[in-house]
């Protein structure tokens, strides 16, 4: 144990959680504290002794009386904290005296006042009176844990932990992915502390990020009550590389403490905005399945997204006026692709016309992908071709172009029965994407029709796809740096401020 305190300490932990009731061999209290709070001491980590029974959550199974006995030994030993249930606190605070006395006996110890809720999370108002309550039995310190059952959750709880902290020390912690925020943003909203796991298999409850997370990701020494939130929202969002190449970006411009970038594990994005606790809440990124529900929760939008009709990025506007939205998907591949057709002597990229005026891209995929780049590259006067598996969105999409694009079934392109001249490939289905790496959207022969071909999977890098259009000579861009690209212009939509995209792309790369 004094190991994994030491570990502790190592990583930046201020205290640490001693969790009497998971420890297996605990026999002699007396001796086993004095040893263990001893050896924390002398580490400089002071040490909050939990002995949580099974009726609020925990693994202890004995009665309450040893229990209580065990924890006011710590005190005896001069634990900083001991934490007690909120429901049997009555009795653990009587037997430890008036105020008065329990500070003069016991004056390195603070009693932190607990409880859970491990179902979901209670109203407002039953918050509020729950705090009080806590707060009334004697408490140092407040602290109330709740489940999440939708993102809104934790955000209501964050607002009652800052209306709370007023009057004295709180910890309010929303557990489960839907809460992560509270854990994550505890410093911002005046939580009197965090908690963190030494590593993801040593979670003490559902949702806690990792030491590591905390610290050096979300920066929870940098941030202070005008800390501004910036969020990716999603669902699935816990794979996201947003939050590492955002606060990274971040970080290496000195802005690590006015913003904070964090994951939003969002059902029903209406909801979420509604729910926000305050316009601190300044920017949020957009992915899978949110990006039409996010272009109409917005004020305004700008042309691009309207015309795409999907947003993945909103900005908050001003005090009181809500959200523009934005897309930055598109721009981001097709500057890329543009590049790589002015480094390979296919016209100058930049200033006048782009590469791909005159061309014929061939879009495959109607999906959100798929209508920004085909409205992308539609701005840039090419002429499009969209290719997807269900031909009638492929032809629905084709149709609102300007000019009206021809819309194609993925089988006609693949057999050959979409003849003419053409230049540009651009992948948007998820075909090729890992753990699927060997399949490709189109027979390899098809790869031999273009000059240069485009992927937005990722991962991998070189997908069948390109690994085709390489063998048959073409220029292949890969989707990276539509990742980066579009992560970066959202940056400069939140920060005003220009990113060091050589960063985001070592660490979309895996390289930092
Ligand atoms: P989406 O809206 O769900 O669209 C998925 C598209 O893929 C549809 O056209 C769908 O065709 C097609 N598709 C799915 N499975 C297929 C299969 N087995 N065979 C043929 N076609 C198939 O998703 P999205 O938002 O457009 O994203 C699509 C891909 O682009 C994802 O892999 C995503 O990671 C990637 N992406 C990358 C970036 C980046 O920055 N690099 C940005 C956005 C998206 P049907 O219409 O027939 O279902």
């Amino acid at each position: 144990m004094l190991e994994e305190a030491r570990e502790a300490k190592e990583a930046g932990c201020d205290v640490v959680e001693l969790r009497l009731d998971f420890l297996e061999d605990f026999e002699e209290p007396g001796r086993d504290l004095e040893e263990m709070i001893g050896g924390f001491d002398a580490l400089g980590l002071p040490c909050v002794v939990t002995y949580r029974p099974s009726w609020e959550g925990g693994q202890y199974e004995g009665d309450d009386a040893p229990r209580l006995a065990t924890l006011k030994m710590a005190m005896e030993v001069g634990a900083a904290y001991v934490d007690v249930e909120f429901l049997i606190a009555p009795v653990f605070m009587a037997a430890l005296g008036s105020k008065e006395a329990r500070l003069k006996a016991y004056s390195k110890t603070k009693v932190i006042v607990s409880s859970h809720d491990y179902e979901g999370t209670a109203s407002d108002e039953d918050l509020r009176r729950l705090v009080r309550a806590i707060r009334a039995v004697g408490a140092d310190v407040v602290k109330f844990a709740t489940t999440g059952q939708d993102v809104s959750d934790g955000n209501r709880v964050l607002s009652i932990v800052k209306e709370a902290s007023a009057s004295g020390p709180i910890i309010g912690l929303c557990m489960g992915e839907k809460g992560q925020a509270t854990r994550i943003l505890a410093p911002k909203y005046g939580g009197f502390l965090t908690f963190g796991a030494l590593s993801p298999e040593r979670q003490s409850a559902p949702g806690q990020p990792t030491i590591d997370q905390l610290k050096n990701l979300y920066r929870l020494d940098s941030q202070s009550a005008d800390t501004k939130v910036l969020g990716i929202v999603g669902n699935p969002v816990s794979h996201s590389k947003s939050p590492a190449i955002h606060n990274g970006a971040l970080g290496r411009a000195g802005l690590a403490s006015e913003y904070v970038y964090i994951p939003l594990l969002v059902d029903d994005f209406d909801r979420f905005v509604r729910s926000l606790p305050d316009e601190d809440w300044v920017g949020l990124s957009v992915t899978i399945p949110h990006k039409g529900a996010a272009l109409a929760a917005a004020a305004e939008a700008d042309e691009v997204a309207r015309s795409i009709a999907a947003a993945n990025t909103l900005v908050r506007i001003g005090e009181g006026k809500g959200f523009k939205a934005y897309n930055t998907d598109w721009l981001a591949a097709i500057v890329s692709i543009e590049q790589a057709m002015a480094d390979n002597g296919m016209g100058a990229a930049g200033a006048g016309a782009s590469p791909l005026a005159g061309k014929t891209v061939v879009v495959l995929g109607a999906g959100g992908a798929g209508r920004a780049l085909a409205f992308g590259a539609a701005s840039r006067g090419a002429s499009v071709i969209v290719a997807n598996r269900t031909a009638e969105k492929a032809v629905a999409l084709a149709e609102q172009l300007q000019p009206a694009g021809r819309g194609v079934s993925l089988a006609d392109l693949g057999s050959g029965a979409v003849g003419g001249d053409l230049d540009v490939l651009v992948n948007t289905t998820s075909v090729g994407m890992q753990p699927n790496d060997g399949e490709s959207p189109v027979p390899e022969h098809v790869t031999s029709s273009f000059k240069v071909v485009f992927d937005a999977v990722y991962t991998p890098l070189h997908t069948k796809l390109l690994r085709d259009a390489e063998k048959a000579g073409a220029v292949v861009v890969t989707g990276e740096k539509m990742f980066v690209g579009q992560a970066a212009e959202q940056y400069r939509l939140f920060t005003q401020q220009e990113p060091d995209i050589e960063l985001m792309t070592d660490i979309v790369l895996g390289r930092k």
